[in-house]
Order: C-alpha cells, then structure tokens, then sequence
C-alpha cells in the first residue's frame, strides 16, 4: 500500500478530505447495506430535521499505525455503544454496534494509504456522525436519517508537545439544557462556541465547567473530561451524570489502577478542593491528556503545582502506558485494541 505523499510529522488537527467514507441511509424503519463512496458532499433538503432541530449525534476514534506495522483502533465497541445513547436521547435510530465497528474497519481499510506512519506523531481521525435527512416543520424526531463515518489524517492536538494551559471557571453553561450534557451531539458544542471564543478573548486555553445547579463540583471542559492527581499519588476523576463518559478517561482509570498501581477515585469532586491537587490535566481521544497549570476563578489564580513548564510525573506515566498500548508497544487489556490490517 503506497502511502499519501503528506508532510505526516507537519500536520496540524485539521480536515484534509480523504478518498473514501462510509454512507447508510435510514428509511422506512430500516438501515440499507451501507457503502463506501467517494463523494465528500451531503445534499439535503432545506428543511431536513438536522437544520430545523439539530438532530445530529457524533463521535470521534483514531486508528493508528503499530511499531510493527499494522493499522489499529482503539475500544470501537464503546464508541458504538455511547452513539447509541446518544441517538436514544435525541430520538434517533440506533445504527447497531457491531454494524458500527465493521463500518469504522471498511473505511479505514479503504483509506489505509491516509494513515499516518508509526513514529510520525500523526493519526487518522474517524469521525461517524448521523443526521436527520427527511423534512420537518413541526417539532417532532425525523423519519430518516443518514450514517457516515469520515476520516482525516491529523497531528498532534496541540503543536510542538502537551505544554501545561490555563483554563479559567466558567460562567457559562457547557450543555444545552434538559440534561443531555451525557451525550455526544452538535448541540453542546453549539452551545459551548460563545464559551470557548469568550475565553479566548480573555487569554485563557479552555473552560473549566461546573455543575449548572449548585456550582460547587468540578463536572468537565467543553471537549474533555477532567483528570487529578493527589500530592499522595492518587488518581481522581469527577462522577456526575451530566459529564460525557469520555473513553480515554475511563481507560485511564484502568491504565492507573492496572499498569500504574494507583488509587483510582471515582467520585464527586468539589471546586474547593481543586488547589489540594499536584497535578491536573484533560483527557479526550484528540489530544489524550494535556496538563493544566492554572485555573483562573474571577480573577483568583489557583496554580497547580506541577507548573507551567512540563506535564508532571503522574500524568507523564499515565500518558506514556496509555499512548503504549495504543501504539502497540505496551500489552493492552483484552479486547482494547483491534487490529484492522
Ligand atoms: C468527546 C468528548 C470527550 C472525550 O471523550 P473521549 O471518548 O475520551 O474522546 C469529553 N467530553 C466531551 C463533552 C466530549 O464531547
């Protein structure tokens, strides 16, 4: 398989359009065969219920290229698990799981030539998606929808290595309301744009989020779950039913437990207890895990004591097992990975 002439080491996180996708329709109560077609382009209906309603859900994997050479994935069955959870709470129909994970292998295969070689730091993204296709005008769920699944080579989330961010308290809601902050749809992300440019304009990296009802637990940012390490070596992750059940993050709590011999808790945790910490970072399939040196709350800076300069050693393990496993240099638990050429 000849390879894409791309500067792989120099790719940013951003869209190049590959070759192929994966497209199934969804009419008449049914789901077709599906296919892999070459057409990047959607033509909808003006009024299909994704632009009226926003019936959309999405979600976000990475195949990789091994030490020695062969393309994998990592934990597809919960990316197809968690779309099913988000389509039941939008509405939507379920695209079964294991028609997911065989489409998510079709068009990796197809695209193979699009996945960055071991070593170069690169990935390709997977993106499966689906919308509501048919029109509607009154306020009810679409009758059709369509499946997708595009794939885009990226590099590293953030350039030139995971340098600590700070992110500051938010004012600002992350989910939209009636409680869908546990699923992956547009509608969060449109919900959390105002958030995440404001915060920019102000010289912060990314929002710190906490729960909209009583403003006292840590719940996540708009993309990433939080992660915590105690000055006495222990894991800590916030438990609430509002956070979106990130994959990386619970494959950190087994990587912790598992390969790293520590404590994992699981649990609420308040905003008060941020400043107790030594190390802080954000977990998610796009940059892994990036360190966070400072939070900012109105002004009052809380600086985590792993600094500014370099991830601390806690998440540094943490992200090196992880990344291990992945790339196929560290043995992973059973069923993590899978090997698709
Ligand atoms: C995708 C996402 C994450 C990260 O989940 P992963 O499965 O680890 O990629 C965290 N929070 C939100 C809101 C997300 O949409």
């Amino acid at each position: 398989m000849e390879k894409k002439n791309l500067d792989w080491a120099n790719l940013g996180f951003g869209y190049t359009v590959a070759d192929y996708r994966y497209v199934s329709n969804y009419k008449d109560g049914k789901w077709d065969d599906g296919a892999i077609i070459t057409d990047p382009n959607v033509v909808l209906n003006e009024c299909a219920g994704v632009f009226q309603y926003a019936q959309t859900v999405f979600e976000g994997l990475k195949a990789y290229t091994t030490e020695d050479g062969h393309i994998v994935c990592f934990r597809p069955d919960l990316n197809a698990e968690r779309m099913k959870s988000s389509c039941e709470r939008l509405e939507m129909p379920v695209f079964p799981v294991e028609r997911f994970i065989d489409a998510v292998e079709k068009v990796v295969k197809a695209n193979e030539a699009w996945v960055p070689p071991y070593g170069s730091g690169a990935t390709l993204y997977i993106r499966p998606y689906m919308m509501g296709t048919n029109p509607v005008i009154g306020v009810k769920p679409a009758s059709e929808y369509q499946f997708r699944i595009l794939v885009t080579p990226v590099g590293p989330y953030f350039k030139g290595g995971a340098k600590p961010i700070t992110i500051r308290v938010s004012d600002f809601d992350r989910a939209a309301p009636h409680g869908t902050g546990h699923i992956k749809a547009g509608l969060n992300y449109a919900m959390s744009l105002h958030a995440i440019v404001d915060a920019h304009e102000q010289g912060y990296d990314e929002n710190m989020y906490l729960d909209p009802g009583t403003r006292t637990y840590v719940e996540e940012t708009g993309g990433a779950n939080f992660i915590f390490i105690t000055k006495d070596g222990k894991f800590v992750t916030p438990k609430s039913d509002s956070i979106l059940p990130s994959i990386t993050r619970r494959s950190l709590m087994v990587v912790a437990e598992k390969y790293c011999g520590m404590t994992v808790e699981h649990r609420p945790v308040k905003f008060s207890e941020v400043g107790d910490f030594a190390e802080c970072g954000l977990c998610g399939t796009a940059a892994v895990i990036s360190p966070v040196g400072k939070i900012v709350d109105h002004g009052k800076e809380i600086c985590i004591p792993s600094g500014m300069d370099e991830m601390g050693p806690g998440l540094k393990k943490l992200y090196d097992t992880l990344t291990g496993i992945q790339m196929g240099r560290i043995e992973g638990p059973e069923g993590w990975v899978k090997v698709i050429a």
